[in-house]
């Protein structure tokens, strides 16, 4: 099956009431696990490359892979997404390129730092949509701003500062026609994103009801949703890592946020937790290594292990064979017989 639209996989999602993880990746053996996993388990997937990932492993290697794992796994509807765009010309080499499905990030400014206006979100978010429907391609925007930066793109700082005010998300769709849209409800990109379990009061799954209950056609996305297990930081810190405790989000908040309408769940981190230590362990219990492949292959399996154990928490184990068959060129037509 060639690349699907994004948009093919979260409409099946939310029919059925599940979430799909979107993995982010920058190379084979990362986009090997995923699609190791996904067959597993029988589940549609979500890969998606940031701008830091693009640049690392360039845009036609990425094209490639993703490519091979589509031809490889033709029973796997897979989407290949560009995960914050900082621009519409960002955007658009994406859509050049073969990506499927993008993210226009228009809450924070081109710099991918400083937090925008509502007006310049929109503009941006709009033309984006405008290019990318015509061609099939799905498209993400956010709206509040995260905590935190991940491959240097971020607001940084508190990521109670900016939360998604429900009625301009509900503003935002209207005006841009965005297929889903990121919302932020207290979370932050990277490792470190709270110093104690969250609760209620730091992770605001009432907000996530609201915005679904006004935007019931909207896809929503959580970012920042790594719950950055105990014990993949202490494979870390047992083997010579030297990680301080963290916390993320736990598991159980993202099935809330499913169960309210998220439909698409971001996981970077517990990834690279989950290979750092594979290969740390075998540094530490076997210097006399050096074969890459005595390394990549445990951390391979270490990452499908992570993968598995998200897509069926999240509920998407099992659909794969379930979700219509939607080409680009069906979905361009969808939106225009819609007008959108
Ligand atoms: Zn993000």
């Amino acid at each position: 099956m060639p690349l699907v639209p994004m948009r093919a996989l979260l409409d099946h999602a939310a029919e059925n009431g599940y979430g799909v993880a979107a993995f982010n990746v920058n190379n084979m053996e990362q986009i090997q696990a995923i699609m190791a996993a996904a067959v597993k388990t029988e589940s549609p997937v979500i890969i998606q490359a940031s701008r830091g990932a693009r640049s690392y492993s360039q845009d036609n290697y990425l094209r490639h892979l993703m490519l091979a794992a589509a031809e490889l796994h033709p029973q796997i509807p897979l989407a290949m997404h560009l995960d914050h765009g900082n621009s519409p010309a960002t955007c658009f080499s994406a859509i050049e390129q073969g990506f499927t499905s993008v993210m226009m990030d228009g809450s924070l400014q081109e710099d991918g730092k400083t937090p925008s206006s509502f007006e310049h979100n929109v503009k941006v978010t709009k033309e984006v949509v405008e290019r990318a429907h015509a061609a099939g391609v799905t498209v993400e925007g956010e709206i509040g701003c995260l905590g935190g930066v991940e491959d240097g793109h971020g607001a940084g700082g508190d990521p109670m500062a900016h939360l998604t005010d429900p009625a301009q998300a509900e503003q935002f769709a209207a005006e841009t026609g965005v297929d889903a849209v990121a919302v932020a409800i207290g979370t932050s990109h990277g490792a470190y994103k709270f110093k104690k379990k969250p609760t209620g009061e730091v992770l605001k799954m009432s907000i996530i009801a609201e915005i679904h209950r006004r935007l019931p056609e909207t896809h929503l996305v959580m970012h920042g949703s790594s719950s950055v297990p105990k014990e993949l930081i202490d494979i870390i810190n047992a083997y010579g890592g030297k990680m301080p405790a963290t916390f993320g989000v736990p598991v159980e908040e993202i099935q809330e946020g499913i169960r309210n309408g998220v439909r698409k769940i971001n996981v970077d981190t517990d990834n690279r937790l989950a290979i750092t230590g594979a290969i740390r362990k075998v540094f530490f219990e076997k210097p006399e290594e050096f074969d890459p492949r005595s390394y990549m292959k445990p951390a391979r399996e270490a990452m499908q292990a992570v993968c598995e154990a998200r897509m069926i928490a999240f509920g998407q184990a099992g659909f794969a064979p379930k979700v219509p068959k939607v080409s680009l060129e069906e979905m361009a037509r969808r939106y225009h017989r819609l007008g959108r």
